[in-house]
C-alpha cells in the first residue's frame, strides 16, 4: 500500500476522493436520521389566477428543519435523496402531508383550492407508485381533481414510457399533470404530443429580466400560444414584480406564482394570511 502511495498527485487525488466520499456518506446518513426524526417541513407557495389575482391553489415545497432549527432549502438534499433513492419514501411522506393539509383546508370551507406536489424522476420509477397514490388518496379523503402532481422535462425523458403510462393513469383517475420547469428541458416541444399533460409552469429564468418584446417575452408569448392548442393551461413561476405581472397578465397566461404575491410560508402562516374563516 505504502508502495502505491508513492506518488504525490496520486494521493491528494486519494484524499480528495475520500473527503467527498465522507461528506455524501455523512449527509447520506443525516437526512435517513432526518426521515426518521420527522425533520422535513412542507412550505405552501400560494398559485393565483393571473385575472382575478384570486387565491387558486399552492406549491408544497420541501425544508428540512435540521434539528428543529435552520430551514435547509431543497437544493441542498434533494439531490443526494435522488442519488440514494430516499426521495422515493420521502416523496410518499411529503405526499401524505400536502393531501392531508388540503384534505383540512377543504374542510376549513376552502374546498376549491388545489394543492401541487413535485415528484422526483426517481419516484416515477418506482414500480408501487400508483398504488401509494391509492393508499395516500384513500387515508387522505381527498378529492383527486384538486392534486396536482408536478414532473420535469428531465424526469420525463429519463423514463419516457413508463412516465407515459403513469400519466395516463393518473389522469383517468382525475389527478392533474403539470410539467414544471417547462422550457429548461432539451426537447421541449417535440415530446407534448406523446406526453398527454393539463398544465405548462413555464420556468422562472424566463420571468427574471423580462421586459416587452424582448426573446424572453417572446418565448413565453410562443409558449401560451403553444399551449393553448394543446388545450393546457399555463402557470408562470418567479413573478417578482408588478411590471412583470401586468406583461403576463396581457399574455393571458391563467395562473401565476412567485415573490410578487407570496413567499413559500408554513401552513400555521398560510392559514394566518389567507385562510380566516368566512364571515
Ligand atoms: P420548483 O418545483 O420549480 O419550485 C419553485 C421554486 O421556485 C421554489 O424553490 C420556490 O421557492 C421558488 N420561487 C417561487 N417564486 C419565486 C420568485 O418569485 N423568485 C425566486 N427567486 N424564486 C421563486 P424551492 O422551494 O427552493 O425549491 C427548489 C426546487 O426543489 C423545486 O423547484 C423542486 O424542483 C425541488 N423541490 C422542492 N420541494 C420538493 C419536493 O417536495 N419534492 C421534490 N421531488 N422536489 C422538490
Ligand atoms: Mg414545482
Ligand atoms: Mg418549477
Ligand atoms: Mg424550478
Amino acid at each position: 500500500q505504502a508502495k502505491l502511495r508513492g506518488k504525490g498527485s496520486y494521493q491528494i487525488f486519494d484524499r480528495q476522493m475520500h473527503q467527498v466520499m465522507f461528506e455524501r456518506l455523512t449527509l447520506e446518513n443525516n437526512l435517513q436520521r432526518a426521515l426518521e426524526l420527522q425533520e422535513f417541513e412542507l412550505y405552501y407557495q400560494p398559485i393565483v389566477h393571473m385575472q382575478s389575482q384570486a387565491l387558486a391553489g399552492f406549491e408544497a415545497l420541501v425544508r428540512w428543519s435540521r434539528h428543529g432549527q435552520e430551514l435547509i432549502a431543497p437544493e441542498e438534499f434533494i439531490p443526494c435523496m435522488e442519488a440514494t433513492g430516499l426521495i422515493v419514501p420521502v416523496g410518499l411522506m411529503i405526499l401524505e402531508q400536502a393531501c392531508h393539509q388540503l384534505h383540512q383546508w377543504h374542510q376549513q370551507g376552502f374546498a376549491e383550492l388545489t394543492v401541487s406536489v413535485n415528484l422526483s424522476g426517481r419516484q416515477i420509477g418506482s414500480p408501487t407508485l400508483l398504488a401509494d397514490i391509492e393508499r395516500i388518496l384513500a387515508r387522505t379523503e381527498i378529492n383527486p381533481t384538486k392534486l396536482k402532481l408536478e414532473i420535469t422535462e428531465s424526469a420525463v425523458m429519463d423514463n419516457a414510457e413508463m412516465a407515459i403510462e403513469l400519466t395516463q393513469t393518473l389522469r383517468a383517475r382525475g389527478i392533474e399533470i403539470s410539467i414544471d420547469d417547462f422550457g429548461t428541458g432539451y426537447s421541449s416541444l417535440g415530446y407534448l404530443h406523446r406526453f398527454p399533460v393539463d398544465n405548462l409552469k413555464i420556468d422562472r429564468s424566463f420571468v427574471t429580466q423580462f421586459q416587452s418584446m424582448t426573446q424572453k417575452y417572446c418565448v413565453v408569448e410562443m409558449i401560451v400560444t403553444l399551449s393553448k392548442q394543446l388545450g393546457l393551461a399555463v402557470i408562470v413561476e418567479g413573478i417578482e414584480t408588478a411590471e412583470q405581472f401586468a406583461w403576463l397578465q396581457k399574455l393571458d397566461c391563467e395562473f401565476g406564482q412567485g415573490y410578487l404575491f407570496s413567499k413559500p410560508l408554513a401552513a400555521k402562516e398560510i392559514e394566518r394570511r389567507y385562510l380566516q374563516p368566512h364571515h
